[in-house]
């Protein structure tokens, strides 16, 4: 019998690198992809600015806090909340014994005060806002969540639940835009480091629905997002593996994060698709990493 959860896309090289657990885009990673992504991980922490601070966060967050972000005018399609059964132990005893009975026992359910993390970097403006007033300086941040986006899919490149490390900067216009500059500049470096052929191109957000489409227009002509694109095979549609995020003064006035003179920070984010780079790097050089080329295995110490 043929088993569809193991079918293609995920073959041949999904197969050896995730299981399906009963969802599309939803994986147990085996012990090789593991492995390759926990020395990709040791790679970007190399990278890492000295000063900066390191926090994981886990993969749900405060839903006060998602919501006053914006979220839900941006990606409200994507999100995913928490749901829990409430009440007495009567009600909860009730609605989970309907379930035993053929009936629906998610009926019963109600929202909770989490949401699913659809980003690594959420969390981190609200905590840094609690300490006053932005130093000279401003903060670096080293932050990662495994994230959670509504987009069930096949494809190897498209899971609903992924990995992100992110490197948040939190300061002037001029530091912020400076630490994306620099960043855009060494994404080519790293990419053919790893051996991965790249590109790196202005990009926007999936903003939801019609007045969506204007807000990517406005986020494409501000050049607020750029991506480090990298096709898994000769000629396949490149994904993007990396972005590189101006959010300019939005999480500054959403959390009033300030310096001293009372200057709103500006806020911008480099984020690794840890999944995705991993995948790449797989589809590019093949299943068994020491047969990859010298300098990806000097990188990732293999
Ligand atoms: P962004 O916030 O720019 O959409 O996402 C940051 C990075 O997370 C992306 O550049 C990408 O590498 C990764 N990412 C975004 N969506 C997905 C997804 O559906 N699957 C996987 N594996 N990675 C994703
Ligand atoms: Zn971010």
């Amino acid at each position: 019998m043929i088993d569809p959860a193991a079918a293609d896309p995920l073959e041949p090289i999904g197969a050896a690198l995730f299981r399906p657990i009963g969802a599309p885009g939803v994986y147990a990673r085996t012990g090789l992809y593991v492995d390759v992504m926990q020395r990709l991980d040791a790679y970007v922490s190399g990278m890492r600015d000295a000063s900066a601070e390191v926090l994981r966060f886990p993969p749900v967050m405060s839903r006060a806090q998602l919501e006053k972000s914006g979220y839900l005018k941006s990606f409200p399609n994507l999100l995913g909340c928490v749901c829990a059964l409430h009440g007495t132990e009567t009600e909860i005893r009730a609605a989970a014994e309907s379930y035993e009975s053929g009936g629906d026992w998610t009926r019963s359910l109600a929202p909770s005060d989490l949401v699913l993390s659809p980003a690594a970097c959420y969390p981190v403006y609200p905590l840094a806002a609690e300490r006053g007033p932005v130093p000279q300086d401003g903060w670096i941040f080293d932050v990662a969540a495994d994230c959670f986006r509504r987009e069930p899919s096949g494809a190897l490149d498209r899971l609903q639940s992924f990995r992100m490390r992110e490197f948040v900067r939190i300061g002037t216009p001029q530091s912020v835009q400076g630490f994306r500059e620099e960043w855009l500049g060494r994404a080519p470096g790293i990419a053919e480091e790893l051996g991965l052929p790249c590109g790196v191109e202005v990009a926007s957000d999936p903003f939801f629905g019609r007045t969506g489409q204007v807000m990517a227009v406005s986020q494409r002509l501000q050049s607020l997002k750029f991506e480090l694109l990298i096709p898994y095979h000769p000629g396949a549609a490149p994904t993007a593996c990396m972005s590189f995020n101006y959010h300019r003064e939005h999480f500054g006035t959403t959390w009033g994060l300030q310096s001293a003179d009372g200057d709103v920070a500006h806020t911008g984010c480099v984020a690794f698709g840890m999944d995705r780079l991993t995948v790449a790097l797989f589809c590019v050089h093949g299943l068994d990493p020491s047969r990859w080329p010298a300098s990806a295995r000097h990188a990732l110490a293999l």
